[in-house]
């Protein structure tokens, strides 16, 4: 396996696998890695022929006062996880080889980052989109591989290959979660065990949802309401966004009909926590 810092050294890898037919996978990573992670990568050696993994805490996709400086950061256990896995190439750059001092191209999609998490936090889209140009431009992945817990990003970006035409396949891959059911996130590890446990609601008010769709209620004032109530039972949850949205346009809805994305953002302690379900209301 080897361990790239320059966008150079990573085409000149690409290309030599490439030459030899390999079917190239890419899972962009910001490190720190849980099973989430670790579910993605495996995926990618599954179907692939040469699995790339970058490591990035891209410094564009957070905003001012959110936690860039503390972001978690582990690289020799990832690099090791990396390893176990059988990963070809981990691409760790640093900001300078990613951005020039002076950054003037930004990669913006419309309308699906208006809402949700595009809400509160300003820019942050922008930022991801605008990463993720760059890492496809560089290694030239045949799939990239983006997990379900981030559901908002995933379309985002989805979206921004196909608008683009950027000759890529787009994979998403399902939530893990703890036993408890609180969706793994490098930003767990700022909870306190208090916190960690209030946490849990999260995916209890998520499944309260699918109950509620399951059970026929089409309102989705009714269904919020009833999240919410579950998110106010501990006091340490500061609730960001509780929405109900039309899967694939991320749009608001008033009433529930068909494939739904359920999510939620809240704020406990230090951390800030999301997690969603995708719900066919049709199906019920
Ligand atoms: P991050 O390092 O947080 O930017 O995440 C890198 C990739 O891992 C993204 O595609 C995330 O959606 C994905 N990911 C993060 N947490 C999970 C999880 N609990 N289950 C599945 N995928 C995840």
């Amino acid at each position: 396996m080897e361990v790239i810092e320059t966008i150079e050294a990573v085409r000149e890898n690409v290309k030599a696998a490439r030459k030899k037919g390999k079917k190239i996978g890419l899972v962009p990573t910001m490190g720190a890695f849980h099973r989430g992670h670790i579910s993605l990568i495996e995926r990618a050696v599954k179907d692939c022929d040469f699995v790339v993994v970058s490591i990035f805490v891209n410094p564009t996709q957070f905003g001012h006062g959110e936690d860039f400086e503390k972001y978690p950061r582990d690289f020799d256990a990832d690099i090791e996880a990396c390893r176990k896995a059988g990963v070809d190439l981990v691409f760790a750059p640093s900001t300078e080889q990613m951005y020039t001092a002076e950054n003037l191209t930004w990669v913006n999609v419309e309308k699906l980052t208006d809402t949700l998490c595009g809400q509160f936090r300003l820019g942050h889209f922008r930022g991801v989109t605008t990463v993720c140009a760059k890492l496809f431009n560089i290694v030239q992945p045949d799939i990239a591989f983006f997990g379900r817990k981030d559901a908002q990003q995933a379309i985002v970006i989805k979206r921004m290959v196909a608008d683009l035409n950027m000759p890529l396949k787009f994979v998403i891959c399902p939530t893990v979660r703890d036993t408890d059911g609180l969706a793994l996130s490098s930003r767990n590890q700022y909870l306190t065990e208090q916190q960690r446990k209030d946490a849990t609601l999260i995916y209890k008010s998520l499944q309260e949802c699918e109950k509620m769709l399951k059970a026929g209620v089409t309102s989705t004032k009714e269904v919020i309401t009833q999240m919410r109530s579950i998110l106010y039972q501990a006091p340490s949850i500061n609730i960001e966004y509780v929405g109900i949205v039309d899967a694939e346009t991320l749009q608001s809805l008033d009433h529930i009909t068909g494939r739904v994305l359920a999510a939620v953002a809240v704020r406990i302690g230090p951390a800030r926590l999301i997690d969603n379900i995708l719900v066919d209301a049709a199906k019920q």
